[in-house]
Formats: C-alpha cells, structure tokens, sequence
C-alpha cells in the first residue's frame, strides 16, 4: 500500500519517526525551511542589513545552511560572505573546496578562501608528520589541534571581512553530541558556549549563530539531495575524534527506542543565550593579538608544541 504524504496526501518518501509524519519530497522541503526560520526568527539570529559570515566547508551542513541563507536574503536585505578553511589535507579538502566554489557560483556569492598554511605556516599534514616525531604520549589528537586553528582563522577571517556574525552549520546531532561530550567531560565552561548564538561584546569576537540547530543530520543531507546542491562526502583521513563516535551512536540508538531525544536535549538548553564574555574576560593573546582566556592563545601554543616539542598542557 502506498503510504501518502500527512500534509497534502500525495505519495510519501520520508518516514519522520520521532514527529510521527509521513512526509512526499515538497512537504519535507517546507519542513526544513520552516525551522531553519524559526531558529532564526526565535533567537533573532540574523537583522536586516547585516553582514553575515557563513563557515563551509563543501560538506553537507553547509551547503544546506548557505542554501537557505541565500534564500532567507531574498526577502529579508543582508549580505552573504561564504568562508572555507583549508587545513591543508591533501585527498580530502580540495574536493571539498571544489564543490564549495560550485555551490558559490551556482548562487553568484563569492567565496573567500583562508589556509592554515598562510596563517600558521603549517598545514594540517604537517602537523600530523610533526607529531609523529614527538610521540603520541605528548600530544593531543588531531582534531584537538585543528579545531583551535579552525576555529581561530574563522573569527579571524570573519572580523576581516566586516560580517556582524559567523553562520555555522551546526546540525541537531552535533548539537546535542557537544553537549553530551561537555557534560560527560566535566567541561561547564564550555557549556557557557552551548547554544544557537553565542554573543559576545568583546572586541574582535565575532557572534556565531547555529541555524541548523532544529535540523537533524540525516535531514540536511536530504535536504542537499532533494535540492541537487553539490557537496563532498569524504572522510577526513586525520580524524582523531573517538569518543564523539561513540556519543553519536549512543544517541542514534536511544533516537530508535525513545524517538526525539535529540530534539529534548537541543530544546532544553537552547532556551539559553549564551554570551563568551566570562570566558575569555578580554584578554588578547601576548603572541599574536588574538582573543583568549590565557595569556598567550591555544594556537600559539600547539604551534610551539608541534615546531619546538614544548608541551601545550
Ligand atoms: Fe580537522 Fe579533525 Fe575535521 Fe579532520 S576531522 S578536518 S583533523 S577537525
Ligand atoms: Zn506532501
């Protein structure tokens, strides 16, 4: 029996266990970009005539959040500033950019390209090799080191290019694995970070906004599909980001027996704004100027480790 759709009865693709809709490819379509609008419109995440970074990296979060951002400044006037970092990951990254730069043209943005490589005059290969040299007892995992940087150049290329706020495509999933990872880590501070704008009057911070927020990952994926936006499904061969797996499918199993748990955790705490200010108390790194809690910044610290052997712990 053909299943049909909840909304408008034509025939159904999508099953949504935890909203109990069946939903045809039109109806999902208009789901999506209904909450991706009420996340923007709840936590007033974008205002007219602002310019707006947005993080992408040629996967499918972003390709699906600059796609509806696009679409979002169609009726509402703000600028569009698509960013790509790249880290320097040969195979992997560059089919990333090249799928990148074709959903920029298809929407006539154009895109702004910063490197590891130009910034910290290492890629993310080369750290890789040198950590090889200074054995794994001494050093954190990849991931550790390339999110610091990442996230870094992104503020950094962000406040170069004027934009009032960072877009990023953080999913539902990731929300709610981040959060599950700070508690189980006893990291609270972090958690001051947790939610879909982190605002900040510090100067040099620029606010991110998480529109995504409200979409789950196998959802923006089809999103992508149903669309035909170009993206690139490739594994990041430095991925050192065990402990998020195992989070992932431990909520992609508690989501098949109690349907909507991630939705649960996302909600409860996405009722808080949170503001940086606390945690980095306006200080600017003694290195290179950028924002930090410490006295000199984490990137500067794993550029230490990984060019002189000095220990960033
Ligand atoms: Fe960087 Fe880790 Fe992402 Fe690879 S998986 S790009 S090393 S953060
Ligand atoms: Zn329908």
């Amino acid at each position: 029996m053909t299943v049909l759709c909840s909304r408008c009865g034509y025939p159904a693709s999508i099953e949504q266990k935890y909203s109990g809709l069946d939903l045809c490819s039109k109806c999902f379509e208009k789901q999506v970009e209904k909450r991706f609008s009420r996340a923007v419109r709840e936590y007033d995440l974008i205002n007219a005539r602002e310019t707006i970074g947005v993080a992408i990296s040629g996967g499918k979060d972003s390709a699906a959040l600059l796609y509806l951002l696009h679409d979002l400044s169609k009726k509402m006037p703000f600028t569009i500033i698509p960013i790509i970092i790249d880290e320097g990951i040969e195979h992997y990254r560059k089919y990333g950019i090249e799928k990148a730069k074709l959903l920029c043209d298809s929407l006539n943005l154009p895109l702004q390209v910063y490197s590891y490589k130009d910034e910290y005059k290492l890629s993310m290969d080369e750290i890789v090799e040198k950590k090889k040299d200074l054995g794994e007892l001494r050093v954190s995992g990849n991931c550790s080191y390339c999110g610091v940087f990442r996230k870094q150049l992104l503020n950094k290329a962000a406040r170069e290019l004027n934009c009032d706020k960072l877009a990023l495509g953080h999913n539902l999933d990731d929300m709610a694995q981040t959060y599950l990872m700070n508690v189980m880590r006893n990291e609270p501070q972090r958690l001051n970070k947790f939610g879909l704008i982190i605002e900040s009057s510090l100067e040099g911070f620029v606010s991110r906004i998480k529109p995504l927020a409200y979409i789950p990952e196998k959802e923006t994926t089809l999103y992508c599909f149903a669309k035909k936006l170009p993206f690139h499904l490739g594994e990041c061969p430095h991925s050192s980001e065990a402990f998020r797996g195992e989070i992932k499918d431990f909520l992609n199993s508690l989501e098949v027996k109690h349907s909507g748990v991630k939705f649960n955790i996302v909600k409860s705490f996405s009722n808080l704004k949170s503001v940086d200010d606390k945690v980095y108390e306006n200080k600017k790194c003694f290195e290179c100027g950028e924002i930090t809690s410490q006295l000199i910044c984490k990137a500067c610290l794993y550029k230490k480790e990984i060019n002189e052997g000095i220990s960033a712990n």
